[in-house]
Order: structure tokens, then C-alpha cells, then sequence
């Protein structure tokens, strides 16, 4: 089978209104967490580009600490299974603390899904959830959503932080991708 090649397509968020919407994000965030310790806790690789902005724009005199998670999904050749495997786990206790979650895109679900029902059953003092891009109409499993940058439409993107096959991650706006020849 010859391999399908893309190619980035139109901006559809600029560097501009991701800074201007993740300022909003860090802002709404410290408000609600001041006087606590907050634990971020980006899922690698895709939210590092968001969760360092993200934090950044956050007060200097909030209590922030951060921390990663890498997962990947188990697929077969059609569709994601909703099973995840933990590849790198966060490297300390969560039990007590204030943890929020972020993550680069929510699509099906299934990720966030597991993800939060993962890091409950270790009896955080809260845990919320805050995702750059939403792609809501491709939902099969609730998620509840605390943070959310962008909604949008069903389209694969590509740019800040986000790749195809490894590609494209430094771009400094989200594009969509099309199929050469389309
Ligand atoms: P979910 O489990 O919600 O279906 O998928 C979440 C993961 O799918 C994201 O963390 C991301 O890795 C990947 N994903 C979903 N949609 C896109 C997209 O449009 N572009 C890229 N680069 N990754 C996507």
C-alpha cells in the first residue's frame, strides 16, 4: 500500500489568539487555585508546547509545580481501542494535592477518560482538566472538560506541539492538514 502524503494546510488558530486565549486560561486557573499548591501535569509530548506557555502566564506567586505523563494508546489497524498504556508515570504522590491535567487535544475521549479515572483512584485533593483544542463533535466517551482553549471543527491539526508521524510540532500557529492531491 502506498503511504497517503500530506501536506500543512490554512491557519486554523494563530500564535496570536493561542497566547491571547492561554493568558485567559492562566488567569481563570490562578483564580480559582490561590492559596493552593497546584501540581500541573502535562501528557507528553503533544501539551509540553501549552503547559509551558500556559504556566508562564500564571502569577509568579502561585504555588505551581510540574510534572509529566506519557501514554500511548493501544490501536489497532482502524481505531483507537480506548486502551492507554502508561509509558512515564508522574514522579511523585498525588494523594492530597490539587492536580490539573493538560492536555494538547481532546477527540474521542478516551485518553482524558482514562487518564482521569487513573489518577482519581489515587485520591487527589482535586482534579481538573484543561485542553488547548476540543474536537466535541468526534466525543464517544463523556469527558468533563474544567479548562478548554478552542473548540473545533472535526479536521486533523497539526503546529504547536501538535505532530503527524513525528512532523510538524514546531510550528508556531495550528494548522489543518490536507491529502496531496485532494
Ligand atoms: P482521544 O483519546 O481524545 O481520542 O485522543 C487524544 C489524542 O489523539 C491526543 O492527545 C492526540 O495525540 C491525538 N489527536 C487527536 N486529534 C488530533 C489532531 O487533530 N492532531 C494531532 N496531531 N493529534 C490528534
Amino acid at each position: 500500500m502506498v503511504e497517503q502524503e500530506y501536506r500543512i494546510d490554512k491557519v486554523l488558530f494563530s500564535r496570536g489568539e493561542i497566547a491571547e486565549r492561554i493568558s485567559d486560561l492562566a488567569g481563570r486557573i490562578a483564580a480559582d487555585m490561590r492559596g493552593r499548591e497546584l501540581l500541573v501535569v502535562g501528557i507528553l509530548n503533544g501539551a509540553v508546547f501549552f503547559l509551558t506557555d500556559l504556566v508562564r502566564r500564571m502569577p509568579e506567586d502561585l504555588d505551581v509545580r510540574v510534572d509529566f505523563m506519557s501514554v500511548s494508546s493501544y490501536e489497532n489497524a482502524t481505531k483507537s481501542s480506548g486502551v492507554v498504556r502508561i509509558l512515564r508515570d508522574i514522579g511523585s504522590s498525588i494523594e492530597d494535592r490539587h492536580v490539573l491535567i493538560v492536555e494538547d487535544i481532546i477527540d474521542t475521549g478516551y485518553t482524558l477518560s482514562y487518564l482521569l479515572e487513573l489518577l482519581h483512584a489515587r485520591k487527589p485533593a482535586s482534579l481538573k482538566t484543561c485542553v488547548l483544542l476540543d474536537k466535541s463533535a468526534r466525543r464517544e466517551v463523556a469527558v468533563h472538560v474544567d479548562y478548554c482553549g478552542f473548540s473545533m471543527p472535526d479536521a486533523f491539526v497539526v503546529g504547536y506541539g501538535l505532530d503527524y508521524a513525528g512532523r510538524w510540532r514546531h510550528l508556531p500557529d495550528i494548522h489543518s492538514v490536507s491529502a496531496v492531491g485532494s
